[in-house]
């Protein structure tokens, strides 16, 4: 079907995860129209925590409280992190934007400016990160404070154990408990998920019966924490109605993947960006990208066969790594998937990963990414931007190991505001 009419449109952006949201909202923002497309991407694996920094070096696993030295250390020791084709103000600009979008579309997130916080995880560690979802603020109060806190088990659900987070914590924490509950009608179930649990929520009479099986655990305590389940949506109001018929403050731990806060903010995206007037065309891929002798990027879209055809004045490939098929790999190297732009990677295969899988230097492989000018145009065999009007962003630009970094949200969107800045310029 390539007899269809083209869409014409200032800014094509490939990837729907968070650098390509970030991306399309700062596009929208400013006035470009835009056409994105793209799968779910890691979005809804991820905590819905938004990490700025949190480590460097890796090697010495140095956590940091205030992330804006730890970018200054960073940037000095690795060069060419992405970080470092950023100023500090227009990260800081990146995240205010992000951030009060999300409040608008009813998803607040909380943070200290210039410092990181803790947040309790779900196997009892404290993980670093910068901005917090308000379903989980309490939570990093509550570790400083250490009030009296139940935490609430689930029957059934994995990879969520409220007994090993009080064994890891009762050393520092001696007034923190666990209690164990079924959720309201999953009695005759082995298994239960949180999508399903969140989504139940929506409804009052789910929060009632909930309610109901919690509140006899609560005796002295202060506050309460629970797996992330508390609405997929509309959780300022599943919370505050918790709280009322419970007594005491709530909070969310985070879950393992998939994630109801990673749904969460695809769905805050999708919907805010949708009344921005953006083309959206989801569950589709750019099949093709080329560039006519007109300067212009024709994009062929579809899911097996062309559907869409779009013409724009630049594209943003945001398009991750291997889980988001930005990346592919194959016995021998790395390629990059739509444009075959070179790849920065390790020579051999040998080299991708050390022995050791915990070893503290972290995997080569992990580095490997395109290559990008100071105004995130991927770079081409010549070694100049291998388009003019060409911008990478997110976990698919080299030198950066963002898992043991502890800055992948925060990266995502910080580059996706310097490629689209870049673009206007
Ligand atoms: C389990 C997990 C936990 C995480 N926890 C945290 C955390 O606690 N804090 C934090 O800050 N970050 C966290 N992250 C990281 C964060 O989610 C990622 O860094 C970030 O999502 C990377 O975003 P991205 O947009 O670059 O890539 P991705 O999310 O991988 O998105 C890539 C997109 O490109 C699309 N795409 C690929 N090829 C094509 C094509 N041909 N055409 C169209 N589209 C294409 C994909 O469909 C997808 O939409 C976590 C990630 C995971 C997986």
């Amino acid at each position: 079907m390539t007899d269809v009419e083209p869409i014409k449109c200032d800014l094509c952006v490939i990837g729907s995860g968070l650098a390509g949201m970030a991306a399309t909202l700062f596009a929208a923002n400013r006035g470009l129209s835009v056409v994105q497309m793209g799968h779910t991407g890691e979005i809804i694996f991820a905590s819905g925590l938004i990490d700025l920094l949190g480590v460097h070096p890796v090697s010495e696993k140095r956590s940091w409280n205030d992330p804006w030295a730890a970018v200054d250390a960073l940037v000095k020791d690795i060069p060419r992190h992405p970080y470092a084709r950023l100023k500090k103000k227009d990260i800081k600009a990146a995240f205010d934007e992000i951030l009060t979008f999300l409040a608008e579309t009813g998803l607040t997130y909380h943070r200290n400016i210039d410092h990181n916080s803790g947040v309790l995880t779900s196997l009892g560690t404290i993980k670093t990160t910068y901005a917090v979802p308000h379903t989980m603020w309490n939570g990093v109060k509550a570790l400083k404070e250490k009030p009296a806190c139940l935490i609430i088990d689930i029957r059934g659900l994995k990879g969520f154990s409220a007994r090993q987070i009080v064994a890891a914590l009762n050393a520092g924490w001696s007034n923190l408990r666990s209690a164990r509950i079924s959720f309201p009608g999953s009695d005759h179930l082995n298994e239960v998920y949180t999508e399903h649990m969140a989504n139940a929520l929506l409804l009052s009479p789910n929060r009632e019966k909930l309610a109901g099986v919690v509140a006899p655990h609560v005796k002295a305590s202060k506050i309460l924490g629970l797996p992330a389940i508390l609405g997929l949506y509309r959780t300022h109001e599943v919370i505050s109605q918790l709280e009322e018929l419970l007594g005491v403050p709530l909070f969310e731990i985070p879950t393992i993947p998939p994630s109801v806060p990673g749904l969460r903010l695809k769905e805050a995206f999708e919907r805010g960006l949708r009344l921005r007037g953006v083309q959206y065309f989801s569950l589709t891929r750019a099949l093709k990208v080329r560039q006519p002798a007109n300067g212009q990027f024709e994009t062929q879209i579809g899911r097996d066969d062309v559907e869409h055809i779009v013409h724009s004045r630049g594209v943003i490939l945001a398009s991750g790594r291997f889980i988001g098929g930005g990346l592919q790999a194959d016995r021998k190297s790395i390629r990059e998937t739509i444009f075959d732009l070179p790849v920065y990677q390790p020579d051999s295969r040998r080299d991708w990963h050390h022995r050791d899988f915990l070893d503290p230097r972290g995997h080569l492989i992990n580095q490997a990414g395109l290559e990008i000018d100071d105004t995130f145009r991927p770079l081409g065999d010549s070694g100049g931007p291998a388009f003019e009007t060409l911008f990478a962003a997110g976990s698919i630009l080299a030198h950066n190991d963002w898992k043991r970094l502890k800055c992948g949200a925060g990266l995502a969107i910080a580059t996706a505001f310097g490629a689209i800045n870049s673009f206007i310029n």
